[in-house]
């Protein structure tokens, strides 16, 4: 079976959403997704301090998952050998949140298919999903960019922008290698 390094956040999960919902409390303002369309939410003007949110306990548990990510990881474990690929050593809580979030809601997921790393260039396989090009060009096999706000400029990598676009390129991915053999 051939290897896929899945990503959590800003693939599997919303961190987005989450950090919405402090800027709104924070500026009395609700953000719209043009607001910091090319860069992160904390990279705006005054937000910096936002992004030490993902220090305390619980940032990582109650995000919301992305659309139709359950049931697509569900067929890819199916067929592939999946990884489940994360950076959680910065934060802490994020390692006990993290596994608690996958237990809840990608229950099928062994614990021996869950990485919680540090840096990624660690991680080889046969595909990477991602939102960061920064662990895609580490990364030995094919990088699949995950469409986030922060990385709608960069290239170089070819694009997912949902979970039914990562369904369909591994469709095809399954059929041309059958049509191979
Ligand atoms: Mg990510």
């Amino acid at each position: 079976m051939k290897r896929i390094c899945i990503d959590m956040d800003e693939v599997l999960a919303d961190t987005y959403a989450k950090f919405e919902d402090i800027y709104a409390e924070r500026f009395g303002r609700r953000l719209q997704p043009e607001d910091y369309r090319g860069m992160k939410i904390y990279d705006l003007p005054g937000a910096a301090d936002i992004r030490n949110a993902m220090y305390e306990p619980g940032f990582f548990r109650d995000l919301p998952v992305m659309e139709h990510a359950r049931e697509v990881a569900e067929e890819l474990y199916a067929n592939y050998e999946v990884f489940i690929t994360t950076a959680a050593t910065e934060f802490k809580h994020s390692l006990i949140d993290k596994w608690e979030w996958l237990h809840e809601h990608l229950p099928f997921i062994h614990h021996h298919r869950i990485v919680l790393c540090g840096d990624k260039r660690i991680v080889h396989g046969d595909f990477m999903i991602d939102d960061k090009v920064r662990n895609l060009s580490g990364f030995n096999g094919t990088g699949l960019l995950f469409t986030a706000s922060h990385n709608v400029n960069d290239e170089g990598y070819y694009r997912v922008n949902n979970w039914l676009e990562v369904r369909d390129y591994f469709r095809r991915e399954r059929n041309d290698h059958q049509g191979l053999a």
